[in-house]
């Protein structure tokens, strides 16, 4: 029997895949069972116009058997079957399906090659040593049996095969050192795999398998009579076939969708929102996501891998596809089956894939959407969701300076301060009473310290919110977006400026106060520069406040950067060393205020610099910065106390 060679390029992947270091073995089932799906495919089409064919739809299947003594899995189907060209044809040279760029790759790329999926028949020989064909052509009275044990060649001889279809068998490899192949000879094993990547393959993937009952009770039988048990074999359907993605919403049961979840997801607790979506506009897929009810325990941290599995047509290729979900929407899992994508396709052409794209697009918006849904109609149900994913949403907002802020702006909540709950910058700006210019906020890690801030008090007194925000990424998410675009009462395009209560400019004062604060500053200009002296380099400018009542002094900051951001910058791991430019604002109303005119008067410079020491720690402290510089704190309360 004459052993024919491959065609060099099968030759070069054979080896590949016997040699292969790839760790996902188990894939060369689902690219079977795939191509056995495919070939029912086409004789299904045939029978539908040959009723000589006799076959109706629930006559195809796919057989799964073990013989595990043999240590050999056989896959048959009644498809379309091969002729020996075809076996030829098809075996002995790679499919040109577009499956592999082959001839562009080299020898280097091993990895690459073999880390593609859609890496179809050949893949059999990551797992066994000897693969047998035996193929009956629809139309044809012959069979033919195509054999290969590896890159020497392969024999193709005249079968005997009664039924149209093809029957492959493989012969699992022995474990080396290194590699253990027991699990592709198990029957456990082997029904794991088709669950995991073939559960909806279209046509059902059947298998004899071996159980155990209880013997029925004897009439006769003694009173200590113990239950005998038998083993029986049955024919089981290992897949589920209609995917609950392609059902109607309106069929499934809500907790079927949540067991759905709970199970292909491992979560023990129920998801917050489910998401049907299907084809829209030019993309062509079905999705079925899911909202989790609380983070994935890794969620916040490096391990966790974003992504939905993506099926071709009912088939598994790819578990986590990152390409399908914006990284603000990290959160959701879920399913999108498409019957445009290849089976075939690489890594790097998904990557380009323009399919995948629009499918990107459209469910972007449809998860957005679903979740102001969820905004409008479950207040409740909403805010629990913001509490476990709000931060990726504010992360979103401030990412890509901002590109994608328009699209999440609506989906933030902050604390506000007068309604004691959170709000949406929506119904802050509802709220506004005429004459507010701005969207006020105090950013730091306390809402409570927050609230009590001199300018807030400010702020409140005059019958304006203010967003108290606790978490670093806040003020960062706000500032980017810079304003909040609506519209005024005229109809007409209006942008409304976010303000930190700390900067300096906070637009609440009359121009006569702010003219008699500029007065009193000029008139205490040597005053002021002293104390800017004393305080070496960490303030800009000692100024008399329009937005102090009763405390003697406060901090602000001229410039972007706000004192929060400042914090925020220098505690990240590569510390970046920034500084927001502070101003010093005294109270001119207050008695501290006299004691420093009093030791100025005196000529007393060393208390003016103690006394500015101590009122700039004061104001590092009511802003919850630490003191810098404590060491000079603690000296000149000691002075003082003297
Ligand atoms: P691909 O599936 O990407 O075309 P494969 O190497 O998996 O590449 O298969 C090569 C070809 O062999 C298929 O395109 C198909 O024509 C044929 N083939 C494989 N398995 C079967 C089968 N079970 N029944 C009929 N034809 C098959």
């Amino acid at each position: 029997m004459a052993v024919k060679q491959f065609k060099a390029e099968s030759k070069k992947l054979m080896d590949l895949m016997i040699n292969s270091i790839y760790t996902n073995k188990e894939i060369f089932l689902r690219e079977l069972i795939s191509n056995a799906s495919d070939a029912l495919d086409k004789l299904y089409f045939k029978s539908l116009t040959d009723t000589k064919l006799g076959m109706s739809k629930d006559d195809f299947k796919i057989m799964l058997a073990l013989d595990k003594e043999n240590r050999t899995v056989t896959l048959s189907d009644n498809g379309i079957g091969m002729t020996k060209e075809e076996l030829e044809k098809n075996l002995g040279t790679i499919a040109h399906s577009g499956s592999l760029d082959f001839k562009k790759e080299n020898k280097d790329d091993n990895i690459d090659i073999i880390g593609q999926f859609g890496v179809g028949f050949y893949s059999a020989f990551m797992v066994s040593d000897h693969v047998t064909v035996i193929s009956k052509a629809y139309g044809s009275d012959e069979s033919w049996k195509w054999e290969s044990s590896g890159v020497e060649g392969y024999t193709l001889t005249p079968a005997e095969k009664e039924t149209v279809g093809t029957e492959i068998s493989l012969h699992i490899k022995a474990n080396t050192d290194t590699e253990n192949y027991d699990n592709f000879a198990d029957e456990y094993g082997l029904v794991a795999i088709v669950k995991k990547y073939s559960d909806y393959v279209r046509y059902p993937i059947q298998m004899y398998r071996e159980k155990s009952r209880q013997k029925e009770k004897p009439a006769d039988a003694p009173e200590d009579y113990k239950p005998e048990y038998e083993t029986y074999t049955e024919l089981e359907t290992l897949n589920s076939m209609v995917p609950i993605w392609k059902k109607q919403k309106s069929e499934v049961k809500d907790e079927e969708y949540n067991e759905f979840y709970k199970s292909k997801f491992h979560d023990y607790s129920d998801p917050a929102r489910v998401i049907v979506s299907r084809t829209e506009g030019t993309a062509n897929y079905n999705a079925l996501l899911f909202i989790p009810g609380r983070p994935p325990f890794d969620f916040y941290t490096k391990e966790y891998e974003k992504g939905l599995a993506l099926y071709a047509s009912g088939v598994l290729i790819m578990e986590k596809c990152a390409d399908l979900l914006p990284d603000y929407f990290s959160f959701v899992k879920g399913i999108v089956d498409s019957q445009d994508l290849s089976l075939n396709i690489s890594r790097e052409m998904l990557q380009k894939d323009n399919q995948l794209k629009l499918i990107h697009n459209a469910l972007e918006k449809k998860i957005k959407n679903e979740l102001h849904a969820m905004l409008s109609n479950d207040r409740a149900k909403y805010e629990e969701f913001w509490k476990n994913f709000g931060r990726q949403i504010k992360f979103g907002c401030y990412a890509d300076y901002g590109m994608h802020a328009d699209l999440l702006k609506d989906l933030l909540l902050f604390y506000s301060a007068k309604e004691k709950k959170m709000v949406t910058l929506e119904e802050y700006v509802a709220k506004m009473p005429e004459g507010q210019k701005c969207i006020y906020y105090a950013a730091g890690d306390s809402a409570e310290r927050l609230a009590k801030l001199p300018a807030a008090e400010l702020v409140l007194d005059k019958g304006y919110d203010l967003l108290l925000l606790t978490e670093d990424v806040d003020e960062f998410c706000l500032q980017i977006m810079h304003a909040y675009a609506t519209k005024d009462k005229d109809g007409k395009d209006a942008s409304i400026e976010y303000k930190n209560i700390n900067s300096g400019d906070l637009g609440l004062e009359s121009d006569e106060e702010k003219k008699a604060a500029e007065a009193a500053t000029a008139e205490n200009k040597a005053l002021f520069d002293a104390m800017k002296e004393a305080l070496s380099g960490k303030v800009k400018e000692v100024k008399v406040s329009t937005r102090l009542k009763d405390h003697p002094v406060c901090l602000s900051a001229d410039g972007p950067l706000s004192m929060e951001m400042e914090k925020v910058l220098s505690a990240q791991p590569n510390g970046q060393d920034v500084k927001s430019e502070k101003v010093l604002e005294i109270n001119a109303q207050h008695p501290v205020f006299s004691v420093l005119k009093a030791a100025e008067a005196l000529g007393d410079t060393e208390k003016v610099k103690q006394y500015s020491t101590l009122l700039y720690a004061q104001a590092e402290l009511i802003e919850g910065l630490p003191v810098d510089d404590p060491i000079a704190y603690t000296q000149a309360v000691c002075a003082l106390m003297k």
